[in-house]
């Protein structure tokens, strides 16, 4: 039996530990995965405008049979609709695509750096408005460094409620968890398997074995015992099974710091302070 815990964002609104995501899952495969996660318990889903799949999160939520409230829904503005107007019209596209009025939490992808036109405290600025009108239960950011929370923090009035950054055994990413736990910032971990990369570690895999659950259940167990949001991918259906049965055991405290002690700062997606394809 499943029991998700909730975490109480600095808005005071609610939001599923443990959610199911959705990137490079193609639009025809995403009904079918989120429709079986939505089957296996999962109430949180992690979308956004540029994984081109939130008509089929939509679709699959529609089809479920569950209350909208039921179910958290995050998703992103697109890197090319920073300007306000641009940001705005996005929104509303996403509102649309989902079938929703609104969403549970809004969050900028990318700080966009200036050179490509962007200056994310105004779109900030915008996501407030989302805010206020209801449309978005809570904002937030992604791939925000120290150094963008700072300038975010200092202008603008509303705190993001989450910072979602890329987190798994390789890159515990301590620096920026305690920027955020100081400030009241809660942290999404994405990409929480590594993408399937950090499976065979053979740390990881002595655990599991001693644990009798599986290689990404104990890294999910590890996140979750940290107290990060995270959301793993699959298209498997027996794996969708498989990463939501992580409730019935505990890692031991010397388990989690031997995970921990894994960290290389090794990423699997994009540097934030220096990718260079937004
Ligand atoms: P992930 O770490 O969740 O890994 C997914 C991959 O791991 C799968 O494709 C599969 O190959 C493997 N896998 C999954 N379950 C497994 C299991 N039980 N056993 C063995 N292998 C398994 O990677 P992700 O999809 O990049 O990250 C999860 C979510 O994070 C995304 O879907 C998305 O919602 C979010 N995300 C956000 C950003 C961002 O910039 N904000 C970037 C990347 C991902």
């Amino acid at each position: 039996m499943t029991s998700i815990p909730d975490i109480t964002l600095n808005n005071g609104q609610t939001i599923p530990q443990f959610g199911f995501g959705v990137f490079l899952i193609e639009p025809k495969d995403t009904a079918a995965a989120v429709s079986t996660a939505l089957e296996a318990g999962y109430r949180h889903i992690d979308t956004a405008e540029m994984y081109g799949n939130e008509a089929e999160v939509g679709e699959a939520i529609a089809r479920s049979g569950l209350d909208r409230g039921e179910v958290f829904v995050t998703s992103k503005l697109s890197n090319d609709a920073h300007e306000p107007d641009e940001a705005r019209q996005a929104f509303a596209g996403t509102l649309k695509a989902l079938g929703t009025e609104y969403v549970d939490l809004f969050l900028i992808h990318w700080p966009l750096p200036t050179r490509y036109g962007g200056d994310f405290v105004q779109t900030w600025r915008t996501l407030e408005e989302f805010y206020r009108e209801g449309r978005a239960r809570s904002i937030g950011v992604s791939n925000f460094q120290p150094h963008h929370l700072r300038r975010l923090l200092s202008e603008s009035e509303i705190i993001p409620a989450v910072d979602q950054i890329e987190v798994n055994p390789y890159l515990t990413q301590d620096e920026l968890h305690g920027f955020c736990a100081e400030h009241q910032i809660a942290v999404e971990g994405y990409s929480p398997l590594g993408q399937g990369r950090v499976l065979d570690d053979p740390t990881i895999t002595a655990i599991a074995r001693s644990a009798a659950k599986t290689p990404a259940q104990v890294v999910l167990r590890w996140h979750l015992q940290r107290g990060d949001i995270i959301f793993p991918k699959s298209v498997t259906h027996d794996r969708i099974r498989e990463n939501i049965d992580i409730f019935d055991f505990r890692l031991s405290l010397e388990q989690v710091e031997a995970i921990s002690a894994l960290n290389r700062n090794e990423r699997t997606g994009f540097d934030p302070d220096t990718v260079d394809w937004l």
